[in-house]
């Protein structure tokens, strides 16, 4: 028999399938994870085929399997072939998604501790009767686990003694076994969550469910409409019907209530993937996932990956959230990768959002996908209202600072009534950038080409994309001044100004400072639950699937921070950030309030967004975008070139775009608006980022996106480069 193997190497040359003989008393299925000798190497490989015959004359043997279990299922394989053509994966970067990372090198096994259990081949009696009276201990032992299984040898050690254990282990009256002690994560948040009547908007989206096992759905429901309730429900049915079902959630880590109801609904029957765990809790959950004893995954965008056999159902929460496309390597997007798992399965694939993506949208409007609304919050309660800010107005009557008057008075009411606000800013620190009055000069992260934000508390200038910290300069380093002056205002500046305008008031800060480890949102989240804070304030972590009961009042800084950032997203990316910032107020019987601030309070997106008219909001952007030829009526792509010198990067970049120039000239239909130029962060972490962006006409192109592929691939043979390939990146910075 020969193997198939793909070795555990990322790189260009070796991306392919090496033949290895299987030896004669070796059993290896495809999946299996061994151990190859590859060149002077002895390395980690996974088999992803059988066969009778090669045509290399002579094979190496496998050394040895990696694992008792079989780490890649059948499905992955596919999805291997299926990433690399789609997407350009490696195939060994493909697989390396598919099992957890400690895992390749042995870093995590299974945890393994001695336990001890009654043989119970010996009658109980008959082991009493020939212990002597005073062995207390003994006695005491064989009374102990007479009543129940295997029990850890570290606990009995301590009730009755380590010679207690010995003796009868000796006697072979007691077995003692190493055992597998299943780390679970968040082990203590078993939340309740009772059954609930479905309200006739919940048991219709049910109910067209269940009518397609197999057909994919959009459900566009409003923020409190009970989506989590839906999902639920369809996932218990297709429990029952012996399949398995996949959820993910942005950023699960931030969202324990989530992991709370799923636990308490579903019990063991729920693993929970996601960046939060330690890498022995990804590696037990994942095992008890690959073995079919959880048969729901509840996890964040990498839990697509989980290998869980016969899925029945694929769900995405808050579908059209960022988090949802791999922006570092390798790139790709999970609705992607879900519409292949649900079409591999002949499962149902449903996606949820308040505000749906575009694309996602425009799908549902096209009849690929069902659609389903959910208008109205459950139990009768109201959207809350929302009130537009001008801060142009307010800097004209005055007031220079980051708080407007209707947003103080609104959280002066709210804190006199007893109840709860949440303030969201989306620049965290406590001043976004340092300037030198005399010569301009922004103060600048020395690997990056980006402005450093001061943050008070640690006293430190921060880089918030390498994470390099200075210290805070007396004089401008280009011109010697000591005049420098702070710029806009962070999350920790907002905090003070309200403790300055509330002193009794108690605040919480919510952003990458402040939520460290792993429990560090969770600790947060649970103290303003609580009703141990009256003001939350935070970055976008705040805007995402919270339900507080108290918190009736939503203010929202700078909302048009994310509108001019220069990228056809921006204006749906604000759309939805307030839409989803203001579905936090009044989600219990209370009503809510949001006050937004903006410098441009008539911009449609405000407009729409305070009348909750996505429809109305849908209607106006898709026809821009098609007016203006951007996704998803078109493919953008950009080819980003990273080198360690400027003169390489753009040398380099020269020869992709000539190559990339060569396969539109071919295709002059097909592929327009063809340009190299600096990336608009031109140096990251010390390297210099080039970049070629262009247009394919049509949205789903893929042999020309191939081409353009192979082209940039070609033309940077043998240099000295890093090179990312995008379609359609969220971010083009
Ligand atoms: P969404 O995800 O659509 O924003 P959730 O699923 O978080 O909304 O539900 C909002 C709130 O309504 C939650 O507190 C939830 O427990 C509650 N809820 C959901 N369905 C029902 C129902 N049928 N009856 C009563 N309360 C419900
Ligand atoms: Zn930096
Ligand atoms: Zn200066």
């Amino acid at each position: 028999m020969i193997a198939e193997v793909i070795v555990d190497i990322s790189t260009a040359e070796i991306d392919k399938v090496f033949d290895y003989a299987v030896p004669e008393d070796m059993q290896v299925s495809v999946g299996d994870r061994v151990f190859v000798g590859f060149g002077r190497q002895n390395i980690e490989g996974i088999v992803v085929g059988l066969k009778e015959h090669s045509d290399v004359q002579k094979l190496r043997p496998i050394e040895r399997r990696a694992d008792e279990f079989t780490a890649v299922i059948p499905e992955m394989v596919c999805l291997m072939d299926y990433l690399a053509k789609r997407w350009f994966l490696r195939k060994a970067d493909a697989l390396r998604l598919f099992v957890p990372a400690q895992m390749r090198g042995g870093k995590v096994r299974e945890l393994e501790r001695l336990a001890a259990a009654i043989n119970p081949d010996i009658p109980i009696d008959q082991m009493l009767s020939s212990i002597r009276a005073n062995a207390v201990a003994q006695r005491g032992l064989i009374a102990h686990l007479s009543t129940c299984s295997w029990e850890w040898c570290s606990a009995l050690t301590q009730q009755f003694g380590a010679g207690a254990i010995k003796a009868l282990q000796d006697k072979g009256y007691i077995l003692v076994a190493p055992k597998k002690v299943g780390r679970k994560p968040y082990g203590d948040l078993v939340g309740n969550a009772p059954k609930v009547a479905l309200t006739s908007e919940q048991q219709a989206a049910v109910d067209v469910v269940g009518q397609n096992p197999s057909g994919k759905f959009l459900i566009h429901g409003v923020t409190g409409s009970g989506k989590t309730e839906v999902y639920m429900t369809c996932i218990e049915r297709c429990v029952k019907q012996g399949k398995g079902a996949i959820m993910l959630v942005p950023e699960i880590s931030l969202t324990p209530q989530t992991m709370q109801r799923f636990r308490g609904r579903f019990g063991a029957g729920v693993a929970l993937l996601h960046s939060g765990l330690s890498a022995g809790e990804r590696f037990d959950e994942w095992l008890r996932i690959l073995r079919g004893e959880a048969r729901i995954v509840v996890g964040a965008r990498s839990a697509i990956f989980a290998p869980i056999q016969n899925v029945g159902m694929v769900i995405i929460d808050e579908e059209h959230d960022g988090s949802y496309v791999s922006e570092s390597n390798p790139r790709y997007e999970t609705i992607d990768i879900a519409e292949f798992r649900a079409k591999y399965n002949g499962a149902a694939l449903i996606l949820g959002s308040a505000t749906p993506s575009l694309e996602s949208y425009q799908k549902a409007q096209n009849g690929e996908y069902t659609l389903i609304k959910m208008s109205k919050r459950v139990a009768d309660r109201v959207m809350p209202s929302m009130q537009i800010v001008d801060m142009c107005d307010e800097l004209r009557r005055g007031n220079k600072s980051i708080l407007s008057g209707a947003l103080l008075a609104g959280l002066k009411e709210t804190l006199e009534r007893g109840q709860q606000a949440m303030v969201f800013l989306n620049r965290r620190g406590y001043s976004s950038f340092m300037i030198c009055r005399e010569c301009g000069n922004v103060i600048k992260c020395k690997s990056c080409d980006v402005s450093l934000t001061w943050h008070r508390e640690e006293n430190l200038l921060k880089c918030h994309y390498c994470r390099n910290q200075y210290h805070v300069p007396t004089a401008c380093p280009k011109c010697g001044s000591a005049s420098i002056r702070y710029g806009r205002d962070g999350t920790e500046k907002v905090v003070a100004d309200l403790q300055a305008h509330f002193p009794t008031a108690r605040l919480l800060r919510m952003d990458n400072d402040t939520t460290r480890g792993k429990t560090g949102h969770l600790s947060i989240l649970t103290a303003f639950g609580n009703g141990e804070a009256d003001i939350l304030v935070g970055t976008q972590m705040i805007a995402k699937g919270h339900d507080f009961s108290n918190v009736t009042f939503v203010g929202i800084l700078d909302a048009d921070m994310s509108l001019y950032i220069g990228d056809y997203h921006s204006v749906e990316r604000t759309f939805q950030l307030v839409t989803q910032v203001a579905g936090r107020a009044g989600r219990d019987k209370l009503p809510g309030r949001v006050v937004l601030q903006s410098y441009s309070p008539k911009h449609y997106v405000f407009y729409f967004a305070s009348q909750y008219d996505y429809e109305g909001f849908y209607k106006k952007e898709i026809n821009t975008r098609e007016v203006t030829g951007f996704p998803p009526f078109t493919k953008i792509v950009r080819i980003l070139v990273l080198s360690d010198t400027e003169d390489e990067a753009f040398r380099y970049v020269k020869k992709t775009l000539a190559a990339v120039k060569e396969v539109a000239n071919r295709y002059p239909n097909e592929v327009s608006r063809v340009q190299g130029m600096r990336a608009p962060i031109s140096r990251m972490e010390n390297k210099y980022r080039f970049q070629v962006i262009m247009r394919l006409e049509r949205a789903h192109e893929n042999e020309i996106t191939a081409m353009m592929y192979q082209a940039a691939v070609d033309s940077l043979a043998g240099c000295n480069v890093r090179m990312f390939f995008e379609q359609n990146p969220q971010n083009i910075t």
